[in-house]
């Protein structure tokens, strides 16, 4: 039984590897900078893991996404297509680089960027598309990377949310031309704060080390032939980062499993859908989301207020970005209808590796009492 006070959290790093060894090595040996043995070998072990000839650590998810623009040759006036629901660092990335981004609606099947409607907004400043596997779930890569080839288009996944997902057999951050990945204390796997940039292009590869390095010349010290950053990830966060991914098929198995309690436990309620699973992927569940129907009596504020009351913290789906004041733009006006159902009626439920099958059976029953509740209270009591 679930005790009814215990308090279950949205999200929750499980540290249950070498992290502490690792880290404690760090200390012991006083290799606590960015300079150190567990750089090389977690980014060697990314690599490996992704399917990829290179893997670069960085400080974030945001900052990968900034230093893989920059390599792959965004400038101010340039246009890069991405969509509107996903974290607002996907496209603050693109303003970093002077560029704009040019959103897209999602499907309604997957959420993710529909790419129907891809094409039509390409023009003759668009120089690439950034592609979201949103909450796990990988996009349908095919279409959109035959449309980038036709117009000669990068394509970057930003896979912050998607460590270990496939397509069609092919892992996630090897697809397109670049990817990003984020290691916050959110993440399928952490390193507290982190990122990586992940390539089978080695000169790209090599731009982003330079860049991340202050924008030295590898051949030349103290020569900065441009204006860098220090993106740089440090041999501390490596070392949580090489022990996390050390038990990544571990956390993997635990979201799969936790996913199909949700869809066990949730399958006879009226009202509800999930994000899907399409044939072709390997969903990797970063946070179990459900979409509630229009008729459904409590809002997603209220909700969540419900939740938190037994013990549940849900989380509110991000604003889609066309809302957010820096990218409001009149003209956006009923352009996105999928994803702004999605964020107005969907839900984050607690996924995180140890959630047990009775804590998840607890958020399903909250869940479910919640909504009852209010639709009682609606309806008069028959006579
Ligand atoms: C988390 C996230 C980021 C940003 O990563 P940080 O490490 O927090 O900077 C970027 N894109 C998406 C889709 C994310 O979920």
């Amino acid at each position: 039984m679930t005790n009814r006070q215990e308090f279950i959290p949205i999200s929750n790093p499980a540290l249950v590897g070498n992290e502490l060894k690792y880290v404690t090595d760090c200390v012991q040996s006083s290799w606590i900078s960015s300079v150190g043995t567990y750089v090389q070998r977690f980014e060697e072990a990314f690599a490996e893991f992704c399917g990829t000839e290179h893997a670069v650590t960085c400080s974030n998810g945001t900052t990968a996404l900034h230093l893989a623009l920059l390599a792959l040759g965004v400038r101010p006036g340039d246009e890069v297509i991405v969509p509107t629901l996903t974290y607002v660092a996907t496209a603050n990335a693109v303003v970093y680089c002077g560029a704009r981004p040019v959103f897209v609606d999602s499907e309604s099947e997957t959420w993710n960027m529909d790419p129907a409607h891809i094409e039509a907004l390409i023009t003759p400043r668009t120089k690439g598309i950034i592609v979201v596997h949103l909450f796990g779930h990988p996009v349908d890569m095919d279409p959109i990377m035959d449309i980038a080839r036709r117009h000669g288009l990068f394509v970057l996944e930003d896979a912050a949310e998607a460590h270990g997902a496939e397509y069609k057999g092919r892992p996630v951050g090897s697809i397109g031309d670049v990817a990003t990945f984020s290691f916050f204390g959110n993440k399928i796997i952490t390193t507290g704060e982190g990122g990586m940039v992940t390539t089978n292009d080695r000169a790209l590869a090599d731009e982003v080390r330079r860049l991340k390095n202050h924008g030295m010349d590898p051949q030349r010290k103290y020569w900065f032939p441009t204006v860098g950053y220090n993106y740089r990830l440090t041999n501390v966060a490596s070392a949580i980062g090489l022990a996390q991914l050390e038990k990544i098929d571990w956390h993997l198995e635990q979201r799969q499993q936790i996913a199909s309690w949700y869809r066990e436990f949730l399958a006879d309620v009226p009202g509800l859908t999930w994000q899907a699973e399409k044939e072709w992927a390997r969903h990797v569940w970063w946070l179990f989301t459900v979409v509630m129907d229009r008729d459904t009596p409590l809002g997603r504020f209220d909700t969540l207020a419900e939740l938190k009351a037994r013990g549940v913290e849900g989380r509110q789906i991000v604003y889609p970005i066309h809302q957010l004041p820096p990218y409001q733009d009149l003209a956006y006006d009923g352009r996105f209808p999928v994803a702004e159902r999605i964020v107005d009626r969907g839900l984050h439920l607690p996924t995180w590796s140890g959630l047990t099958r009775e804590q998840v059976r607890h958020v399903c029953n909250s869940l479910v009492e919640c909504t009852n509740a209010a639709r009682a209270e609606r309806t008069p009591a028959a006579v």
